[in-house]
């Protein structure tokens, strides 16, 4: 459920139309909705409300500052994956207490960095990476408390792209070596395990696979602590689906009842890191004919926005649904959206039923709030799109539109 809807024949974000902050503040433009943010992040909160929780926005998902300080004045945690992130999530006010560190390479100055601010924990995915935690923790005198990411070799059902949670996978350990680590991390008196994670995947469709990874998890905890490891932080990673198209994805209600009736009586803290359920649908890309052309084998829609401002479809075969800005009612056909880029897969949606457009008009690509702007590029000098965050008839600019000069500005 989100606040973009058509009301009067035209497209609304919340209280705002989206032609008119097409017009004001140039396109393509990302569009970000309060409200349905707000909404979102709740419903994950409310999830796990009878249980001991913590949701950990997944800043990759989308790390723009005042998204993040809008979530973090709500109560919210962070997932992050980088020195980068983490830089972010502090300017953003986010409690480090609140913060976790995932990731398979973390470098020695994010570690440094991480331990510095004194995260919640380090998600642990290889015993080398343990080692070096444990030494950098000794060297500055401080305990880093850690999870063993484990991988449960569970099949999420998903893209083979976002599949991260099957024994051919570069993340995490299985439960042979993992027992190892945390045995380890035990004799590790700069190292202090408290948690057990996992992250199975994204755009995930159905419960049954993170609950296949919460019983194993758990099996594997009851055996731990006969070696006297207590966990006491489950983290089940990310990885909620959402409604692209018709997928039907369950809703954070669901999947925390089925996480509380699996971990019944247990004494743990349960951490979620949803990054896609929290933001996708809260965000929209608004983007402008250009041109439209028909050759012999298609119609094609030319607009301003292209892969280097959202690559989903040009990466994964994404499917983002397209609509017009101000609906005219016309016959459809069935169109290519492209973007200006030198590159064959420079798609947004490829044989789609779209009215015939005319140059000047505006279209919404939707479901564009996660893994949008943060998998952007320059690609073809490009400057990055602006993003806006809309609150009721308020409009915030949270990132300006880069500018030639910002191209260039590294450059010696
Ligand atoms: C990407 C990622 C997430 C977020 O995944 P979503 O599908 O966006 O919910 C959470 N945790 C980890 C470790 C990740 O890599």
């Amino acid at each position: 459920m989100d606040y973009f809807e058509y009301r009067n024949g035209e497209l609304w974000a919340e209280g705002v139309r989206v032609k008119e902050l097409a017009e004001r503040f140039g396109t393509p433009l990302y569009v970000y909705s309060k409200k349905t943010l707000e909404r979102h992040y709740k419903a994950f909160d409310n999830a796990l409300g009878e249980l001991d929780h913590l949701t950990c926005f997944s800043v990759k998902a989308n790390s723009n500052v005042s998204l993040l300080r809008l979530l973090g004045e709500r109560g919210a945690g962070v997932d992050i994956v980088s020195g980068g992130e983490l830089y972010r999530a502090l300017k953003a006010g986010i409690d480090p207490r609140r913060i976790v560190f995932s990731g398979v390479g973390k470098q020695e100055h994010e570690i440094r960095e991480a331990l510095k601010a004194d995260i919640l924990m380090f998600n642990v995915e290889s015993a080398q990476e343990l080692k070096q935690i444990g030494r950098i923790a000794a060297e500055l005198n401080t305990t880093a408390r850690i999870s063993i990411r484990i991988n449960p070799d569970v099949d999420p059902k998903t893209h083979p792209y976002i599949s991260t949670g099957l024994k051919q996978n570069k993340f995490g350990l299985d439960m042979l070596e993992a027992t190892g680590a945390y045995l380890l991390a035990k004799e590790t008196p700069s190292v202090e395990p408290v948690g057990m994670d996992c992250h199975i995947g994204s755009q995930l469709t159905q419960i049954g696979p993170f609950v296949e990874a919460l019983k194993k998890l758990l099996a594997f905890a009851d055996r731990l602590q006969g070696s006297g490891v207590d966990i006491r932080y489950l983290d089940l990673g990310g990885g909620l689906g959402i409604t692209y198209n018709e997928e039907a994805p369950p809703l954070p209600a669901e999947l925390g009842q089925a996480i509380a009736d699996t971990i019944s009586g247990r004494k743990l803290t349960v951490i979620l890191e949803p990054g896609r359920a929290i933001a996708g649908n809260a965000g929209i890309l608004a983007t402008r004919v250009l041109y439209t052309k028909k050759t012999s084998a298609k119609n094609f829609v030319i607009v301003d926005a292209a892969m280097n401002d959202l690559v989903r479809p040009s990466l994964y075969g994404a499917y983002h649904r397209i609509g017009e800005v101000n609906p005219k009612g016309r016959e459809k056909i069935v169109v290519d959206v492209v973007g200006p880029i030198c590159e064959s897969s420079d798609f947004l949606a490829q044989d789609r039923r779209l009215p015939a457009m005319e140059p000047g008009e505006y279209l919404a690509v939707f479901s564009a709030g996660a893994y949008g702007f943060t998998m952007s590029s320059q690609y073809n000098s490009r400057p990055r799109a602006a993003e806006v965050i809309v609150d009721g008839s308020r409009v915030t600019l949270a990132r300006q539109r880069e500018t030639y000069a910002d191209l260039i500005a590294l450059e010696i």
